[in-house]
């Protein structure tokens, strides 16, 4: 007997393809907060309205839509029109129309990198799959979609993912997944109140009742059918009651409560009638008369099959013609007309045969032996049999290898989620050690600067400090020298010559000795200077000061010292000379400068001097006893002779004749008398005479 078993794959299939509009619809008022146009949103949500009671109306309305979205329109809006617009080409046969908009929602997935968007973008792809039958490229996105949903913000595209691939797991026969993926829509559903969220509760109850039948678990099917029956009662959603109603009495059945599920048949009918759902009412009937036909109530199923091949005729639906004239034949043969029974079986046999439709062919050639067998045809029997075994090892084999390969599938598309996975992971790592790089050279840079800038405060600090340093040194250079020079000239002044003169005593007193070296002191005077100044004016002065120095310059040696004593007297000190060198280098001394006059702005100065000069130490005494002072004191009165006896003259005292202890007092005090005394022998040396 050809039972409810039999009809589930259509039943189901049926069940779902329905509610998956319904599904649709249920997008109604699930606007997310993030990136939406409320305008449009709303308008949206009055489309789908409008495709459940005109749809040929809504796909105008649609596509006139489409001037309202631009570029400006929020992502989000405007992913969700698209989506939509590309769901109703493909369903107005304008496939190519409808797949160009769904890359577009790729485009604006892998710019925005969106997860909502990369979802409704799967989503929509997965619907137009589905659609054109080609279930293993919706599992592989399947897999993909489920990898964005949990990152995905909005509840209408989180629905409208979970729902899509719960349908495809669905079909697909992977009752688990879909059932989790139901689930999950259900938790979102559930984050919404508003005018449609108990449709949409209802729904994903309908289906998870019908999830839970399929895997067995009819006590959990059949208080969610209950469940979901009296919810659609109380709030008045009709349309729902006959797919519950054929639901619950299928669970009934595989219960064993045959009673209970003719009267939930019943009511089922009742409601399909009422609501002129002509498909539910087809199936209804066929399983009320499979259920009487179990129980071998043969009139009572031929009167149900006879209504339902009415209305299948009506429905041009040969499928459920073929099945019940199988029934209504295998009726017959039980009622013993076996070779008209018998031949509508055959028949109806034949027709699944040519469709192939091997599961459905295998359950009625196993009827078919039984008829056979009633008719006391044992041989037909015993071939319908063989041909039942050959071909129930077929489907067998068939099926799995069909699990085989759909487990292998089922695993490379999780493999190539996980890698698509993994890739992303990847590159978002090596975003983030690109930026840590970016960071670390800003950083580097940023430190070079501050090294940079630090080095320049630094180096401009340090030259700052040297080149003080550095005034400070030639400032302290400078007052060195100015303390030991004469401005004027350059020449060593008083006080240098005073110091060398004292470091000379030390040394001879470190000595404990008198024998030093014997030096020559030539102290001069410019004859009649203040006349020079007085007839070419002060500054020939100077210039004949400076013109002086240069001339005792050249003529001393480098150990020589020659100093400004004060105004136009000048002193030399002379190294390592006796008495004939000393005079030898006076009269030098004298012709340098008297020889040649000086120039100064055009006029020709004659310049002479009168000097005074000896050793030092002086005619044998040690120096102790006859010091440096001593003996610039008597330069000084020799200087004096000089002047007195006409100038232009040097007089210089070579030794003394008698014991300076003696003379001592008349030597300080009157040069002349002591020369006239002949105590100290003189020699007088002349400068250059005047040439005209
Ligand atoms: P004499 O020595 O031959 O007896 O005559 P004098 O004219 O040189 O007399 P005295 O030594 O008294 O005069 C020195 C003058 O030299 C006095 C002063 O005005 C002048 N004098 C001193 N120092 C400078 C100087 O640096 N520059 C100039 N131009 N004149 C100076
Ligand atoms: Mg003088
Ligand atoms: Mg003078």
């Amino acid at each position: 007997m050809l039972n409810a078993v039999v009809r589930l794959p259509g039943l189901f299939a049926g069940l779902l393809s329905r509610f998956l509009v319904i599904g649709l619809l249920v997008f109604v008022g699930l606007a997310d907060a993030a990136e939406t146009d409320p305008k449009l949103e709303s308008a949206l949500d009055d489309y789908l309205l409008q495709l459940e009671e005109d749809p040929k109306q809504a796909y105008q309305t649609i596509k006139a839509m489409a001037e309202r979205v631009d570029a400006d329109t929020p992502l989000g809006s405007r992913t969700r029109f698209i989506s939509y617009l590309s769901g109703a080409h493909l369903h107005n046969q304008q496939k190519e129309q409808a797949i160009a908009l769904n890359q577009q929602i790729f485009d604006w997935a892998s710019e925005s990198g969106d997860p909502d968007v990369w979802a409704e973008g799967l989503a929509t792809q997965i619907e137009r799959l589905m659609f054109d039958n080609e279930r293993k490229a919706a599992l592989e996105r399947v897999e993909q979609l489920l990898t964005y949903l949990p990152k995905a913000e909005s509840l209408r595209v989180r629905y409208f993912g979970h729902n899509t691939a719960a349908y495809v797991y669905a079909r697909a026969s992977r009752f688990a997944e879909a059932l989790q993926q139901y689930q999950l829509a259900l938790e979102v559903v559930n984050q919404t109140d508003d005018q449609r969220t108990p449709i949409r509760r209802l729904y994903l109850k309908s289906q998870l009742a019908s999830m839970y039948s399929t895997m067995k678990n009819y006590s959990l099917s059949l208080s969610l059918s209950d469940e979901a029956i009296n919810e659609a009662k109380e709030r008045e959603l009709h349309g729902f009651l006959p797919d519950l109603y054929i639901l619950r009495g299928y669970v009934l059945v595989e219960m064993g409560k045959l009673g209970d599920a003719i009267a939930a048949n019943e009511q089922g009918l009742a409601w399909a009638d009422k609501q002129g759902y002509n498909g539910a009412r087809l199936t209804l009937l066929n399983n009320i008369g499979d259920i009487h036909m179990r129980e071998n109530r043969l009139g009572e199923a031929r009167q149900y099959f006879e209504r339902a091949l009415t209305d299948a005729l009506k429905l041009d639906d040969h499928h459920t013609e073929n099945l019940l004239r199988f029934n209504l034949g295998y009726i017959q043969v039980k009622s013993g007309l076996h070779r008209q029974g018998l031949e509508w079986m055959k028949q109806a046999l034949q027709y699944f045969r040519e469709l192939e439709l091997d599961t459905d062919v295998e359950l009625m050639l196993g009827e078919l032996a039984d008829a056979y067998h009633l008719a006391g045809e044992f041989a037909q029997e015993a071939t319908t049999r063989q041909e039942q075994y050959q071909l129930s090892k077929k489907i067998f084999q068939r099926e799995r290898d069909k699990r085989t390969t759909e487990l292998q599938e089922q695993f490379a598309a999780k493999e190539k989620a996980r890698q698509i996975q993994l890739l992303e992971q990847e590159n978002a790592l090596k975003q983030t050690d690109l930026e840590n790089k970016k960071l670390q050279q800003r950083i580097a840079l940023l430190l070079i600067a501050v090294g940079l800038l630090a080095s320049i405060l630094i180096f401009q600090l340090y030259r700052k400090a040297r080149d003080s340093n550095l005034r400070l040194r030639e400032a302290n250079a400078k007052l060195a020298y100015q303390s030991l020079r004469d401005p004027l000239t350059g020449l060593f002044n008083r006080r240098s010559f005073q110091e060398q003169m004292q470091h000379r005593s030390h040394a001879i007193e470190r000595r404990h000795s008198s024998t030093t070296a014997i030096d020559g002191l030539i102290l001069f005077d410019v004859d009649h200077f203040k006349h020079i100044n007085d007839h070419y004016g002060h500054a020939a002065g100077d210039a004949v000061l400076v013109e002086l120095s240069e001339r005792l310059m050249k003529i001393s040696r480098t150990d020589d010292m020659v100093m400004r004593w004060g105004g136009e007297e000048f002193l030399m000190l002379l190294r390592h000379v006796d008495s004939n060198s000393l005079t030898m280098l006076c009269q030098r001394v004298l012709n340098a400068i008297g020889e040649k006059p000086v120039e100064f702005q055009g006029h020709t100065i004659r310049v002479t001097v009168s000097a005074g000069f000896l050793t030092l130490p002086f005619s044998g005494m040690s120096e102790q006893e006859f010091n440096w002072e001593k003996a610039v004191q008597l330069a000084d009165m020799a200087l004096y002779l000089g002047k007195v006896h006409g100038r232009n003259r040097a007089y210089g005292l070579l030794h003394l004749k008698t014991p300076y202890e003696q003379i001592r007092h008349t030597l300080e005090t009157d040069l002349s008398k002591a020369i006239d005394n002949d105590w100290v022998e003189v020699t007088v040396i002349n400068g250059p005479a005047a040439n005209g």
